[in-house]
C-alpha cells in the first residue's frame, strides 16, 4: 500500500490485487466467532518516520495511535523511562534512574557511548547476546531493557539476533531525534491504522484496489501493465518465482486475547512480565476502548509453540494473575498463531539478498530492508523504494 499510494501521489495509474478479503496483510483486522481482532496485538515507535508521514498523507487521524514517552513498566515494578530532557540526556536520564545496581547503569551509559563512538557499527555482525555480552549488558539491565528490546523490535531471540540491526534501531529509536523512542500504540484496528485509508487514497487518485484477487502468472501482469510491484510476504514469494528465492528462517508471533469481566483494567496501557511465557500484555480497553480485553504477546520462538491454544491461554492468564492478585477467570479467550510472523533477524538472513529474476518486476516487503527489522515500517520503506524505482523506469 505505501508503494500504491506513492504513485498514486505522482498521479501514475496504479492497480492493487490483494488476494485476502481485507488490506493489511500481516497487520490486519480479522473476524472470530463474531468478533473483530487484530491478528497481532503492534506497536509503532517515534522513529517510524516513513509510515507516519504515510499515515498523515490518507488521512489517517492523530489520535488514531496513543504516543507516549518511551516506558518499559513490568508488573514486579521495575521501571525505565525516558526523561522529559532534550536529547540525548532524556535517555541518560532514564539509563542513569531506572531500578537496577548503580554499576550496571552506567554501565548501559557507556555501551550507547560506545555504539556511538563506533558509529552504531557492528563489523563483523555478531549476535545480540555476543554483542551485550561483550559490553557487560547482560545482567539486570539486559534482562529488562536489552534483551526485550531486542526480542520486540527484531522478533528473534538475542542469542540469534543481528547486533547489527540491533544496534540501528538504539540508533534510530533510543539515540534518535526527539520523540524517536515514543511509542505508539494503535487506537484503531490495523486495517484502519493505513491500509484501508490507503486504499481509499488509491482509489481516489484514480487507482483500483481487487480484495479477494490472488495474483497466479506473474508473467500475465507483466504483459498487462508497465511495471509490477511484487510486495508480497517473502513465504508467498516461492509460488510466484520459483526458484529465485533463498531458503528463509522465520520466527512466529503469537497474540492471547484474553476477555476479562469489563472493569478489570491494567495499571498502564502496556505492561510487561519479565519472567515468563508473556512478554508484554495490552489493555486494550485504554488503547481501543475493549473494556476487559486483554491481549498478551509473546514474540519469537519457544516452548510456547508446543502448546495447545487453551493450555496457552490458561498460563498467560496464570502469569497475568500472579501480577494483578484480583484478577476474575477469563470470560472468552483466543490465541492467534502467527507462525511465520516475520523473517528471522540473524546476520545470515539479513545478508541474503533476493532479487527479481523477470525484468520489470520489483520486489518490496519487510524483509528487503537492508538496514531496518521486518517491521511496519521496513515494509513502507521497501514500498516507497519501490515505487521511486518504478518511477525512475518510467
Ligand atoms: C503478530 C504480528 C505482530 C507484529 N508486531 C509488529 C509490531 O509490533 N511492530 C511492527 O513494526 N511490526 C510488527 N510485525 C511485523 C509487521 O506486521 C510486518 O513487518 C509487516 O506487516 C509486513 O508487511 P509487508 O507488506 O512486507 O508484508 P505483508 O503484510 O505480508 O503483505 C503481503 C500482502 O500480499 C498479499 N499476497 C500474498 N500473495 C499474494 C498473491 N499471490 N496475490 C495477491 N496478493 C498476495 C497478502 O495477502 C498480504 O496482504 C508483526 C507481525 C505479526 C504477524
Amino acid at each position: 500500500m505505501a508503494a500504491a499510494v506513492t504513485l498514486a501521489e505522482r498521479g501514475v495509474p496504479v492497480t492493487v490485487f490483494e488476494s485476502g478479503p481485507v488490506a493489511g496483510g500481516r497487520a490486519r483486522r480479522v473476524t472470530t466467532e463474531g468478533r473483530e481482532l487484530d491478528n497481532g496485538q503492534h506497536i509503532l515507535a517515534g522513529a517510524y518516520e516513513e509510515l507516519l508521514r504515510l499515515m498523515r498523507l490518507v488521512g489517517v487521524a492523530v489520535d488514531a495511535v496513543l504516543r507516549l514517552p518511551l516506558e518499559l513498566r513490568y508488573t514486579d515494578g521495575f521501571a525505565f523511562r525516558s526523561l522529559w530532557l532534550p536529547v540525548p540526556l532524556g535517555l541518560l536520564g532514564g539509563l542513569l534512574t531506572c531500578g537496577v545496581p548503580f554499576a550496571e547503569r552506567l554501565g548501559a551509559v557507556r555501551f550507547m557511548s560506545s555504539l556511538k563512538r563506533a558509529a552504531f557499527r557492528i563489523v563483523p555482525d555478531v549476535s545480540v547476546h555476543a554483542l551485550l555480552e561483550r559490553h557487560r549488558q547482560n545482567g539486570r539491565i539486559g534482562h529488562y531493557l536489552w534483551r526485550p528490546l531486542c526480542v520486540s523490535a527484531l522478533n528473534t531471540p538475542p542469542e540469534q539476533a543481528s547486533a547489527q540491526v540491533f544496534a540501528n534501531v538504539l540508533r534510530d529509536s533510543l539515540a534518535g531525534a526527539a520523540g524517536a523512542s515514543d511509542l505508539l500504540l494503535p487506537r484503531a484496528d490495523l486495517s484502519r491504522l493505513f491500509p484501508e485509508p490507503a486504499c481509499e487514497f488509491v482509489t481516489k487518485h484514480g487507482g483500483a484496489v481487487r480484495l479477494n484477487a490472488p495474483v497466479r502468472d506473474l508473467a500475465a501482469l507483466r504483459g498487462e501493465f508497465e511495471s509490477v510491484i511484487l510486495a508480497v510476504g517473502p513465504h508467498q514469494l516461492k509460488t510466484l518465482l520459483p526458484g529465485a528465492v533463498p531458503e528463509y528462517e522465520y520466527q512466529p508471533i503469537y497474540t492471547c486475547y484474553l476477555q476479562y469481566a469489563e472493569s478489570v483494567q491494567l495499571g498502564f496501557p502496556m505492561l510487561g512480565l519479565a519472567d515468563g511465557l508473556v512478554q508484554w500484555a495490552f489493555d486494550r480497553g485504554q488503547l481501543t476502548g475493549e473494556r476487559g480485553l486483554i491481549a498478551c504477546v509473546i514474540s519469537a520462538q519457544g516452548d510456547h509453540q508446543q502448546m495447545a491454544q487453551d493450555e496457552l491461554a490458561a498460563t498467560c492468564h496464570r502469569e497475568l494473575k500472579q501480577a494483578l492478585k484480583d484478577l476474575p477467570e477469563p470470560q472468552w479467550s483466543r490465541v492467534i498463531a502467527e507462525k511465520r510472523a516475520t523473517i528471522a533477524c540473524t546476520p545470515a538472513m539479513k545478508a541474503l539478498k533476493v532479487a527479481s529474476p523477470l525484468p520489470g518486476i520489483v520486489l518490496a516487503g519487510d524483509y528487503t530492508d537492508p538496514d531496518y527489522p521486518p517491521t511496519l515500517e521496513a515494509a513502507v520503506r521497501s514500498g516507497v523504494r519501490s515505487a521511486e524505482q518504478v518511477l525512475s523506469s518510467i
